[in-house]
């Protein structure tokens, strides 16, 4: 794999499928569009605002304060097909096992990957690393790369969307992809609403080293706080997902490391170890964010822009591969078959593939903070004999380990 980072390959002034994003998921959605453009002389091009770190002045080091993903098997799977995990998993950790568990309450759960006969029940990946890997391959594709540039403006068209980009340049795409992130203002300027229910949660996140060896486990603790998720990385360093009540994030930034370090032990208690190191800490507000609409004639809205979940589950990124991969196998059989990327026997086809997944996975993934994030004393004991019961109950513990790789909808 050269070093180069993705370089314009050509200024078309009209694309079949424009990709507004070239984040963790636009940039998932143009590699895995490369059999497409060989096949079929498909036209792409990719817009991202954010400029490139240029690999020979900048090379990638595992820095101390990256964020972390918990990729599922499914997802693993999926950048197998892109010929993307060899690369992928050279900075990636299994998940030998997964231990679940409440503060002051008795009951633990673990979910193990032997018994379900995998090697891994998942990988944790730095994100610095997809987006280089991603990235990287992105450069050896013959597509149209706008970067750094904004698509300042989206107009419908009879076929299709123009985009005009902040360096002045524009275009017409049959289809338009949005995958922004959903925090660049162009959903709410096509009059696409959103359903917002805010969490009052912040993540604070940071690497961690711990005094020990982890062997693979992700550790989720649900605290009267909000959850606490440990994710483990190479060596002995975790990503820490912390989630506060919003506003009581503040103080714990402004901690020195060594009070922070201890404030985070008593949190989590010893079961992982000691924690020795915390790299620097960001945070992250939460909100579960979902679009009204996912498709418009000519228009598709993938990944974040989509829904936005809370990471307690860690499925956004996971969930929005499957949409990568839903919206490619639409594009191939609608091509296959003479019918254009962006009309709506396409995108429909698209839409029935994706419905019952982001329904199922918004729903699980809301539904596990609101039983952990209520403090009642019913529930409590509910939610400790759930947690027991799931180690009792072989199948819902299955079936909860299958969902959390991916491997089920
Ligand atoms: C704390 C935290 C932990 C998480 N952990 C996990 C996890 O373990 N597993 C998991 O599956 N998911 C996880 N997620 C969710 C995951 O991070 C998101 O699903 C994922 O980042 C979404 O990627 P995206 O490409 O849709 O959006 P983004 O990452 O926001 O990328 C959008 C891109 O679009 C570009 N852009 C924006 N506006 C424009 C414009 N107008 N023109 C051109 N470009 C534009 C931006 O520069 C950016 O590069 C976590 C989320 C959080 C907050």
């Amino acid at each position: 794999m050269s070093d180069a980072v993705a370089k314009p390959r050509n200024d078309a002034r009209n694309v079949d499928i424009a990709i507004v994003g070239g984040g963790l998921v636009g940039a998932s959605l143009a590699c895995s569009l490369a059999p497409l453009i060989e096949r079929h002389g498909l036209r792409v091009a990719v817009v991202e605002a954010a400029p490139m770190l240029d690999a020979a002045s900048a090379p990638w080091q595992p820095s101390f304060d990256a964020r972390s993903s918990a990729i599922a098997q499914g997802s693993a799977q999926r950048f197998r097909d892109m010929g993307l995990w060899p690369a992928m998993a050279e900075q990636a950790a299994p998940i030998s096992r997964i231990h679940v568990s409440e503060r002051g309450r008795l009951g633990v759960t673990r979910l193990l990957a032997e018994e379900l006969g995998q090697q891994a029940l998942g990988y944790v990946v730095p994100n610095a690393w997809m987006g280089r890997v991603l990235h990287r391959r992105l450069a050896e594709l013959p597509l149209a790369w706008h970067c750094p540039a904004n698509v300042d403006c989206i107009e419908p068209e009879a076929e299709g969307y123009r985009l005009t980009l902040s360096d002045g340049s524009e275009f017409q795409a049959g289809l338009t992809v949005l995958a922004d992130g959903g925090r660049s203002g162009l959903k709410e300027r096509l009059g696409i609403g959103s359903d917002e229910v805010p969490y009052d949660q912040v993540a604070l996140i940071a690497n961690v080293e711990m005094s020990q060896p982890h062997e693979g486990t992700a550790y989720e603790r649900f605290t009267r706080e909000g959850p606490i998720a440990l994710l483990p990385l190479p060596g002995q360093q975790m990503a820490l997902i912390w989630t506060h009540a919003a506003g009581r994030e503040g103080a714990r930034l402004a901690l020195s490391d060594g009070d922070f370090l201890t404030e985070l032990q008593r949190a989590f208690g010893d079961r992982a170890g000691r924690f020795r190191r915390v790299g620097s800490r960001h945070a992250y507000p939460l909100a579960l964010v979902t679009a009204r609409e996912a498709i418009r004639p000519g228009l598709a809205v993938l990944g974040n822009a989509a829904h936005s979940l809370h990471p307690v589950a860690g499925q956004g990124f996971n969930l929005a591969l499957r949409g990568v991969t839903d919206l490619v196998a639409a594009l191939e059989l609608a091509l296959g078959s003479g019918e254009s990327a962006g009309s709506m026997l396409t995108l429909r086809d698209f839409e029935a593939r994706r419905i019952v997944d982001r329904h199922n996975v918004v729903r699980f993934s809301d539904g596990l903070i609101r039983l952990f994030g209520i403090d009642n004393g019913l529930l409590s004991h509910a939610r400790a004999a759930g947690l027991v019961g799931l180690n009792l109950v072989g199948p819902l513990r299955r079936g909860l380990a299958r969902r959390a790789m991916g491997l089920e909808r």
